[in-house]
Order: C-alpha cells, then structure tokens, then sequence
C-alpha cells in the first residue's frame, strides 16, 4: 500500500493518505488563489478512509 505523508511548513500539521489519489483539480477561483498565493491550487480528493490526521 503506498503512503504518502504532507502538513503544513511549521510542522505543527500533518496528515498521511493511504491508497491513491480518487481525482486531481487546478482550480483558479478566488478562494484557490488567496490560500495558496498564486494563480491556481493544486487540490487532490482522496476517500475518507484513505485519510488520517498524525498531528494537529
Ligand atoms: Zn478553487
């Protein structure tokens, strides 16, 4: 099974998802563009049970 882990840069977040990405969006709405600071973000859905917080 593969893992993959991610969080947020102070290192006080972070996450692990487990199976593989359901879907894959480059979203340019107003709200994609304030949190990520650039032109589009980068937004991956994954199911439920695939997901787990390890910190935060
Ligand atoms: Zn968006």
């Amino acid at each position: 099974m593969e893992k993959i882990k991610g969080g947020c840069l102070c290192g006080k977040v972070s996450f692990e998802v487990k199976n593989s990405f359901d879907k894959l969006y480059l979203c340019s709405c107003k709200q994609c563009r304030q949190i990520t600071g650039s032109a589009f973000a980068s937004n991956l859905f994954v199911t439920v049970d695939g997901f787990d917080w390890l910190n935060g």
